[in-house]
């Protein structure tokens, strides 16, 4: 049985997520800490849980998504896995619109590239990896189908949908991504997002004003 802690981090109100399940191992997904004070709070809660993290795997690199990769790979000692794709949110014109934003970007580099036929393995846990570009280039998200949640980032919000603006972005991709990819999931699938409170995918299909 995997256990879900989120927390919401950063001046963009980002989700990151640990999961652990019963053998004490666990995956970081999305990194966002971004100060000493949030990285306390990672640290803490994996210390206190005695858990040993596996790896750190990210839905997609934007800027807000990626803040604490470093501080993570540095004390966990664990690479860090993300589609290949993604290396387009570390090029120059990618970082020249983060500094626009007053924000430097971390050097960070992606040790694995992983894609939709891998699948992330820890302790007793297996989840599926899906591509769901637009809203990123390389997106992914990550479904345990046992136990019916997907970690989609910045694709479906609750009430929202990710934004199409941001290089590689579109927004045909990104609606083919919701349909084909989420939206054949389960009704009851719960859908954690990268901003935002989490959702089903059933209460997306009937009230989301992007999408009926
Ligand atoms: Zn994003």
């Amino acid at each position: 049985m995997n256990l879900i802690q989120s927390y919401t981090f950063n001046s963009f109100q980002e989700n990151m997520y640990i999961i652990s399940d019963e053998t004490h191992e666990a995956i970081i997904i999305d990194p966002g800490c971004s100060n000493a004070k949030e990285e306390y709070i990672v640290q803490a809660y994996i210390e206190k849980n005695k858990l040993v993290v596996k790896g750190i795997y990210n839905t997609h690199c934007h800027i807000d998504h990626i803040l604490g990769v470093n501080f993570a790979k540095n004390l966990f000692e664990v690479p860090f896995y993300a589609h290949a794709f993604e290396e387009r949110n570390f090029s120059a014109e990618a970082k020249a619109i983060i500094q626009m934003w007053g924000i430097v970007c971390p050097d960070i580099k992606i040790d694995h590239y992983i894609k939709e036929t891998d699948k992330i393995m820890f302790g007793n846990t297996v989840l599926d990896i899906l591509f769901v570009p637009g809203h990123s280039p390389g997106h992914l998200a990550f479904y345990n189908k046992a136990e019916k949640y997907c970690i989609n980032g910045d694709v479906l919000f609750n009430m929202g949908v990710g934004r199409t603006d941001l290089p590689g972005g579109s927004y045909t991709v990104l609606m083919k991504s919701i349909f084909e990819q989420l939206f054949t999931l389960p009704d009851d699938t719960v859908v954690y997002s990268g901003h935002g409170n989490s959702t089903t995918i059933g209460f997306e299909k009937q009230y989301n004003p992007f999408l009926i």
